[in-house]
């Protein structure tokens, strides 16, 4: 029997008023129909809006640390149904069981960190330049967020935006992406289990283009926290720049790692392989270009090459699999293009570049792990995001030119330098333009308690994860108290 996964509003489980629902397959083998979900409708998001904006007064005047309570439980629940949700989600989108236990791992500790902070929400208490007078700021919810998550992380992301919304006092309307509805639902499940008043959460599976607009139009919706591609963000941009309204937008990536001359080349290739090819590339981290010194080009490459030859492919229920499919024909569709749009510009490809057929790979979406090599920074595989097991080498001469690669491209997310010098390595962190970088580590693996976000068209100043995500959620007020009993005039009585 298939599960019909219902849309969550105000509380309760129901179909949607369109009556019309979608499949999802999963992409190692698409004879394995992982659900039908609600294909939702302008009129849901509304019923959805409705039922977040009723409960969001209790909400709101509910005190914080109370709200944060939950969390403990959230967690627990999390780590009870960890490797059940992680086998779902390796259906669902592909990747392999040791990165979706690490998915559930990143939810579970979202929720640790939001159960504490709930009691933290600190403002900040200032000195007056008046006598008899006191200024603190403090942080107070806005009222309903539209939430819009991507695939590549179906719990991880959903609660690194649920969490710290709903511990800060608002309540959400969120929208899944289409290849990862069932792990939100499950997710869902638990806030609900958990306690969480009805109406707070609210979950509306559709397409981006009817369930996503209507919530970005949606003039009772406060504010957007959208994470996926920099074109939809910049459309979000545009909708929400016409209110207004805030939004906080977590957009693509061309990642590069810079190997000098002087690496750990054992590290740097570890970092390399694991950056390109975990998640098949479907990271926004991903490591997407190398930028490797002259003096250890031939070196670095020779074992590149060979230890990506190795790496095991197939369905990622396997535990000995080490990367698992596309998670869509399109996406292998749009992986094959670059790689002919790699060898059409000069780019020398030096191991993959074929779609992998016969056997259980016919069932699936499934790509060789690819390296380009005598890639120049201005190709456009050098430039725009692949999302795939695509990874381009450009060789440089010194620093100077590997921070200038790095920061030729219009994103800037992650970055990576593999270097023994100090002094390199503080350059480097100087000057590159991203908004994390990494020494002696891959571009990936970001921890949940620290600020994640990018630079340039990769966002749009926001953090979300650690503290920062608790502004993006709340309005600031800044509070006078003047207890002298007469008119102070600021700048002017005390000068
Ligand atoms: P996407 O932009 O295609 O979709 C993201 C979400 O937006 C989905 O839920 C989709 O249905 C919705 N959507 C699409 N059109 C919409 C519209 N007009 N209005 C409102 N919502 C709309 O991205 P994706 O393919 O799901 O994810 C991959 C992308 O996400 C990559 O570019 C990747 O770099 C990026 N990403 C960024 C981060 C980050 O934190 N910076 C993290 C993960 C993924």
């Amino acid at each position: 029997m298939v599960e019909e996964y219902l849309n969550f509003i105000g509380g309760k489980w129901g179909k949607s008023k369109s009556n019309k629902t979608f499949e999802n397959r999963n992409p190692a083998d698409t004879s394995d129909l992982v659900g039908t979900f609600q294909l939702s409708s302008q009129d849901d998001v509304d019923a959805a809006v409705t039922a977040a904006q009723a409960a969001y007064p209790g909400w709101r005047d509910t005190p914080a640390p109370e709200r944060a309570d939950y969390m403990y439980s959230v967690a627990n629940k999390l780590r009870e149904r960890k490797e059940e949700i992680a086998k779902l989600m390796t259906r669902e989108m592909g990747k392999v069981l040791a990165e979706t236990r690490g998915d559930v791992q990143e939810g579970i500790d979202t929720a640790d960190f939001a159960a504490g902070e709930g009691r933290h929400m600190h403002g900040q208490t200032v000195p007056s330049e008046l006598r008899s007078k006191a200024c603190y700021v403090i942080h107070q919810p806005m009222g309903v967020w539209g939430l819009i998550t991507p695939w590549n992380f179906p719990v991880a992301i959903p609660t690194w935006k649920t969490f710290p919304a709903i511990t800060t006092g608002n309540t959400i309307v969120i929208k899944p992406a289409t290849y990862t509805p069932a792990c939100t639902a499950k997710l869902m499940e638990i806030l609900d289990e958990a306690g969480i008043p009805k109406g707070v959460i609210n979950y509306v599976t559709g397409t981006g283009g009817v369930v996503g607009e209507r919530l970005i139009n949606h003039p009772d919706v406060k504010g957007i926290s959208f994470t996926g591609s920099s074109e939809v963000g910049k459309r979000i941009a545009e909708v929400t720049g016409k209110t207004l309204k805030r939004c906080s937008l977590e957009l693509g990536g061309k990642n590069g790692q810079i190997v000098m001359n002087d690496a750990n080349l054992e590290l740097a290739l570890d970092g390399a392989l694991w950056g390109a090819f975990g998640t098949t590339g479907q990271r926004c981290t991903a490591t997407s270009r190398i930028i490797v010194q002259e003096g250890v080009h031939d070196e670095f490459l020779a074992e590149l090459v060979n230890r990506a030859k190795q790496i095991k492919i197939g369905n990622g229920l396997d535990e000995s699999v080490q990367m698992g499919p596309l998670v869509s024909e399109a996406q292998l569709k749009t992986v094959e293009s670059y790689v002919q749009i790699g060898i059409d510009e000069g780019a020398a490809l030096v191991v993959g570049g074929h779609r992998l057929t016969g056997g259980d790979f016919d069932k699936g979406f499934f790509h060789e792990p690819t390296i380009f090599d005598q890639v120049t920074p201005n190709m456009r595989i050098a430039q725009e995001e692949i999302f795939g097991p695509v990874l381009s080498v450009i060789t440089v001469k010194d620093l100077k030119e590997a921070i200038e690669v790095l920061n030729g491209t219009v994103y800037g997310l992650s970055s990576s330098i593999y270097t023994q010098d100090v002094n390199a390595a503080m350059r480097a962190i100087e000057r590159i333009e991203a908004g994390i970088t990494y020494v002696n580590g891959p571009t990936i693996g970001a921890e949940c308690h620290l600020p994640f976000g990018g630079v340039k068209e990769t966002g749009n100043g926001h953090r979300e994860g650690g503290w920062t995500a608790y502004e993006i959620f709340t309005e600031m007020k800044t509070v006078y108290i003047d207890y002298s009993g007469k008119l102070q005039r600021a700048q002017i009585d005390n000068k």
